[in-house]
């Protein structure tokens, strides 16, 4: 049998805007309601993407507005990325506009990078900002896709990291 195969994930996104919730919910199920923002960890989760198992370690950054040897420490790390920004925030999609560039220029404007952009705080529907249609027209403009999820809720989580998992297979094919 086929060894199994290990990905290296990396969370990215302004302070506050839901990496550790989303990143907890997905590797332990549960729902972080105080907010810590210094949290740095990585979780170990072995999952069955399409039929085929694989372990994906995902790393949970602090806020990563600003452009510094940290951050670039994380792109260099990362296979794929998941771009967080709160639905609840117009402002947190400028950051991680400012982040993608940030990834092409590590890893190189040409390089099909895996990528997933996710909107959290779904469930807080009458304080949202972003429109369907502003995402709408970013996913086309970016070429990336993107999820609207809820921790809180668990809507729409794991089909962020599969969706993760996919593109990095297709990216890194095995040899
Ligand atoms: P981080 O700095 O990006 O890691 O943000 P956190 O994950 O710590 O979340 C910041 C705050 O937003 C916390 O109080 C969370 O409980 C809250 N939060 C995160 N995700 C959701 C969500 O999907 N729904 C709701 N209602 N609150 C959320
Ligand atoms: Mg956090």
């Amino acid at each position: 049998m086929a060894p199994l195969r290990k990905y290296h994930a990396v969370v990215l996104g302004a302070g506050g805007v839901g990496k550790s919730a989303l990143t907890i919910r997905f590797g332990r199920n549960e729902f972080i309601e105080q907010y810590n923002p210094t949290i740095e960890e990585e979780y170990r989760c072995d999952l069955i993407v399409d039929g085929e198992r694989c372990i994906l370690e995902i790393l949970d950054t602090p806020g990563t507005e600003q452009f510094t040897a940290l951050n670039e420490r994380y792109l260099q790390q990362g296979a794929g990325f998941l771009l967080v920004f709160s639905l609840i925030d117009e402002n947190s999609l400028r950051d991680i506009d400012s982040i993608r560039q940030q990834i092409f220029q590590v890893k190189g404007a040409d390089m099909d990078i895996p990528i997933v952009v996710v909107g959290t705080k779904l469930d807080l529907n009458t304080e949202r900002e972003v429109s369907r249609a502003r995402i709408q027209e970013l996913a086309k403009q970016w070429n990336l896709p993107f999820y609207e999820t809820s921790a809180k809720r668990n809507w729409h989580v794991s089909e962020v990291f599969e969706d993760l998992v996919r593109q990095m297979r297709k990216c890194y094919p095995r040899d």
